[in-house]
């Protein structure tokens, strides 16, 4: 037995025992001859006290030799520690270990960085050392609570009749508006795998296959670039229903997100229902589709105040159709030079410009508050629940000077510490238009993925209006950031199709793409939707971490890099004969 306890149970309970640990030694500390070792597994910290009396001089000689990490394995006793030496701060600080015995199972050269202390080094060495990294209790801890949240879900969605299936890595393109992974096949010369974006079609055609209620805690892989915080390849809790409606998976989500936070933190969600909001309101009230309502401020519409105003940039605008939108901060000061970087700022971001009024109680100082009335200035300090801070004002078209607002609010909220960094805030948004004008592609592109269905009421407007279309899509918001999405999706073949068609995709390419898709969705699809949370996102902001990299073994860098296995590498000239492959640039150096 190379071992009969671990390093983090042993207590007063255990006085008298014989014990075999093993683990690595956290710190050594010679005190006139008798040497503490501290040592150290996943479970705890237990101090083992080595004495040359009770140790064959080959034995203490060995223990002289030690360094931090080296492995070791100690046979001993339990002892209570001598009174005014426990340690209250580790579960086994009243008792160590009088040893009789030690081996040393291997050695540790010099580190790169301290593993008990969670100072801070570099990220990129950290990620080249990453089995030192994880071996921190910081790491541990993370690793730990998120295979905790991962059973807590498989748990929850098996209790709830959800049949977890594994969908295949080496597959055809889904498109989730990502670019493609692609593998080249070398029993197929010329031809390619893509991995999947997701597992979209995968769980769509178990719903034609009748299983009624799938689940997956499934690698999505997007070749994207990779700004902010994101991976090339991520884990989403996918999930998918038949004979549902929206509210059904909402409803099943925020009992999943209940029991995934109570494994994490220990406690059950604040409230268990979740604020909805349409897409139009969050635009129009947050300048965001993914809204952050830990902050208070909220989009005000005040144009209706402003057209009987002797305010002439803000009348016209009213009158040309335009809308004026304002923001309010309260409990903040802003000096005037403080107040012309936000209107350059404003500038940059296309406003036409950036009106602010200083509300004081009753009084209000802002170089236009000589063109309004009291009565409009006390109005527009009422709609927008302001005493005391400062009131922005944008005039343009109506979404864009809600967005131009949004980006303050944020702003604001960070510089001046107004979001509580502990509070979670979820909410879904709802009713998302089904498509978007791609200026960079020059067409219609999908706002979620071209599989969603649109709202029944909005079918008829496909051809003739297709931007009004909204689809049975909801995200699920999480302090500001997308933290799931999902849909209702197209059962019939027949409005695949078209949804298809209206994208500008011709039927010849849907066809060759999707036509086994659509013909599966032939043969008795039944109605169905779901939805997929990022996990690791959801973990990371459950323990309060700016980066998903602090919740993933082995992340990569910016550029796509592990630098633990130094991935993506060269590839032998052999290997990319036998693929057919040659390479139209020369090899890196
Ligand atoms: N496949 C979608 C995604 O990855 C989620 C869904 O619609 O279920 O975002």
């Amino acid at each position: 037995m190379l071992r009969t306890v671990t390093c983090g149970e042993l207590a007063l309970n255990n006085l008298g025992k014989e014990v075999i640990l093993a683990g690595w030694v956290a710190s050594r500390r010679d005190h006139g001859g008798i040497i503490f070792v501290d040592l150290r597994d996943r479970y705890g910290v237990t101090q083992v006290v080595f004495n040359p009396e009770s140790l064959s001089p080959d034995c203490f000689q060995q223990v002289s030799s030690l360094h931090s990490e080296d492995v070791i394995q100690a046979k001993g006793k339990v002892v209570h520690r001598p009174s005014g030496t426990e340690n209250s701060r580790i579960a086994t600080g009243e008792i160590e270990i009088a040893a009789s015995e030690i081996a040393i199972l291997n050695r540790c050269p010099s580190l790169p960085f301290e593993i008990i202390e969670e100072g801070s080094v570099s990220e990129s060495v950290r990620l080249s050392y990453r089995y030192l990294d994880l071996r921190r209790p910081g790491m541990q801890r993370n690793l730990i609570l998120r295979h905790k949240a991962a059973v807590a879900a498989r748990n929850f969605l098996s209790e709830q009749g959800f049949v977890e299936i594994e969908t295949p890595l080496l597959t055809r393109s889904t498109p989730e508006g990502a670019r493609d992974f692609l593998v080249p096949s070398r029993l197929e010369l010329g031809k390619f795998y893509a991995l999947p974006q997701s597992p979209q079609l995968s769980k769509q055609i178990l719903m034609v296959a009748g299983f009624d209620r799938y689940f997956q805690l499934a690698r999505c892989l997007r070749d994207e670039d990779l700004r902010a915080d994101r991976q090339p390849e991520h884990t989403q809790i996918d999930l998918e229903a038949s004979f549902v409606e929206p509210e059904d998976i909402q409803a099943l989500v925020e009992e999943l997100v209940n029991r995934v936070q109570q494994a994490v933190l220990d406690k059950p969600l604040d409230r268990k229902l979740f604020p909805r909001i349409t897409y139009q309101e969050a635009i129009a009230a947050y300048g965001s589709d993914k809204p952050d309502l830990r902050i208070d401020s909220k989009i005000e519409d005040v144009t209706d105040l402003f057209a009987g105003s002797s305010f002439e940039i803000f009348r016209k605008a009213a009158a040309e159709g335009k809308r004026v939108r304002s923001l309010a901060v309260s409990q903040i000061e802003l000096s005037n030079t403080q107040l012309k970087v936000y209107q350059e700022k404003a500038l940059e971001l296309g406003a036409k410009g950036l009106a602010w009024i200083k509300v004081n109680g009753a009084e209000f100082t802002s170089p236009i508050a000589k063109f309004i009335s009291p009565e409009i200035l006390s109005c527009l300090a009422e709609q927008n629940h302001i005493k005391q801070g400062v009131i922005f004002f944008v005039a343009d078209e109506p979404v864009k000077a809600s967005v131009i607002l949004g980006i303050f609010r944020l702003q604001l909220a960070k510089e001046f510490n107004l979001i509580s960094e502990k509070s979670l805030n979820f909410l879904w948004v709802t009713d998302f238009p089904l498509l978007k004008y791609s200026e960079e592609e020059k067409r219609l592109v999908s706002v979620h993925h071209p599989f969603t269905a649109p709202r029944p009421e909005d079918i008829s407007f496909l051809d003739s209006e297709p931007l009004k279309v909204r689809g049975l899509a909801y995200d699920l918001v999480l302090n500001g950031t997308e933290i799931g999405g999902g849909s209702i999706r197209i059962h019939s073949s027949e409005l695949q199709k078209k949804v298809f068609s209206v994208l500008g995709i011709p039927e010849q390419d849907f066809q060759e793409q999707f036509g086994f898709f659509l013909k599966a969705l032939e043969y008795g699809a039944p109605p169905h939707g779901g939805l997929a949370i990022g996990f690791d996102r959801l973990i990371a902001t459950l323990l309060g971490l700016e980066s998903i990299r602090e919740v993933i073994a082995f992340p990569k860098t910016q550029k796509g890099a592990c630098l633990l296995t130094n991935a993506p590498a060269e590839i032998a000239d052999k290997q990319l004969k036998e693929l057919g492959l040659r390479l139209a640039i020369p090899k890196p150096t």
